[in-house]
């Protein structure tokens, strides 16, 4: 009969157990902290993934830009399974080459500094604040409005968003809240900012790049009060926008980046990178992780980070980008369409509603977006999508609404 749950191989879906089942264990046994679609997807590749039934949907979320490469990519499963059969662990008591040479990828393709290694996204924010309250002791952080920098303590009280901070309280003193305003967050950063952290676009809250004239001003602020300025590029970065970092697009360069999501090649990790300024700031026992540079993890990050260093693909995203844009602003559902490169939001007219819109699409077209609010989609393809999987996902958003 079928194989046992879970167990059947890549082309071969009938062995998995019914969605059914996987939601009964969910309501007994998972604590409820997801939403999820109802779909069980098996396997993936490039911008495909496949339910247990074998249908085939094209993604254009990408795991929210994690898998920027595309799902399983050959390069980084090879580096996996290879790694995976010599050493997955010892600590950071040790040293490991993977850990060793990601570090320097990352300082080189950025800031020039030096690299923390961790494990998520929130963490590399969780390093960044520590860094920047090591630098200027009892400091405060000043953080933008609808801003996002993750679910962990120091992450969430940066992060303004009542729904999500109110239920536990109290959280972690010394953040200010700006507006979006040059001249609000000038009057913010003062001699007791320990650092400015920010998202050069805003990508949970909807796809909000953030204007020149801001990052100018957080600049000019930092400078002014030897103030951190430290850009979130968990969402931005791996090649997202068009280049390797958002931050290579403005004519702003920050102290320190944040970067994981993509950084894996769909394996968790996060790194917080500084520029030459911090680099020793952080010493010897002052932060620290378990799994933190896991030469299993590393290996895929070293992969993935070439991968999305490449030229050639970061050209492709900027007219792949352009051409998902124009698509989207012909569709006459769609209200206003933002973002840079494959990141790319765009808002519903009135009278959609874009979490019913983004079921629709899953189970309707067998096409993966994402609602980031009640009137606004997200869509981060693969940075590996083509001109034609473009033109299939616009075709497909428009079938959805006659
Ligand atoms: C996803 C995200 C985070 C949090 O990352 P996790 O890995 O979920 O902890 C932080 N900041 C930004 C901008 C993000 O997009």
């Amino acid at each position: 009969m079928s194989a046992p749950s879970g167990r059947a191989s890549a082309g071969e879906p009938s062995g998995f157990a019914p969605l059914a089942e996987l939601q009964a264990l969910e309501r007994d046994h998972a604590i409820a902290t997801y939403v999820r679609n109802p779909v069980q997807f098996v396997r993936g590749s490039a911008c495909r993934l496949w339910d247990e039934d074998g249908n085939e949907y094209l993604d254009f979320l990408a795991g929210i830009s994690v898998l920027n490469v595309g799902h399983c990519h050959p390069r980084v499963v090879a580096a996996v399974r290879e790694q995976a059969g010599l050493l997955t662990h010892v600590t950071n008591l040790y040293y490991t080459g993977p850990a060793m040479r990601l570090s320097a990828a990352l300082a080189r393709g950025s800031l020039g500094g030096k690299v923390f290694l961790c494990n998520s996204g929130a963490e590399a924010n969780e390093a960044a604040i520590k860094l920047a309250r090591r630098a200027r002791p009892r400091g405060r952080i000043v953080v933008l409005r609808d801003a996002f920098h993750g679910r962990t303590y120091g992450a969430l009280s940066a992060t303004p968003q009542e729904s999500k901070q109110a239920p536990f309280a109290p959280l972690v003193p010394g953040f200010d809240v700006v507006a979006k305003d040059p001249s609000a967050l000038d009057a913010a950063v003062g001699e007791d900012t320990a650092a400015v952290l920010l998202e050069p676009i805003q990508g949970e809250t909807g796809i909000h790049p953030v204007s020149e004239e801001l990052l100018a001003a957080a600049r000019a602020a930092c400078d002014r009060t030897g103030a951190a300025l430290i850009f979130d590029e968990i969402q931005t970065g791996m090649g997202r926008t068009g280049t390797l970092w958002a931050y290579q697009q403005t004519g702003v360069v920050p102290d320190a980046l944040t970067t994981a999501k993509a950084l894996g090649g769909g394996l968790p990790i996060g790194a917080l990178v500084t520029g030459p300024r911090l680099a020793d700031v952080l010493g010897a026992g002052d932060h620290g992780s378990t799994f933190a540079g896991g030469p299993l993890v590393c290996r895929a990050a070293l992969e993935a980070l070439e991968i999305c260093s490449d030229p050639q693909l970061l050209a492709g995203v900027r007219t792949l980008g352009e051409r998902l844009r124009e698509g989207l602003r012909e569709l006459p559902f769609v209200a206003a369409v933002r973002g840079r490169g494959l990141m790319v939001g765009f808002d519903l007219v009135e009278g959609l509603a874009a979490g019913d819109l983004a079921q629709r699409a899953l189970l309707e077209q067998r096409l993966i977006v994402n609602a980031t609010g009640p009137a606004t989609i997200r869509l981060e393809p693969p940075l590996v999508v083509t001109a034609a999987e473009i033109d299939e996902a616009l075709h497909r958003l428009g079938e959805l609404v006659r």
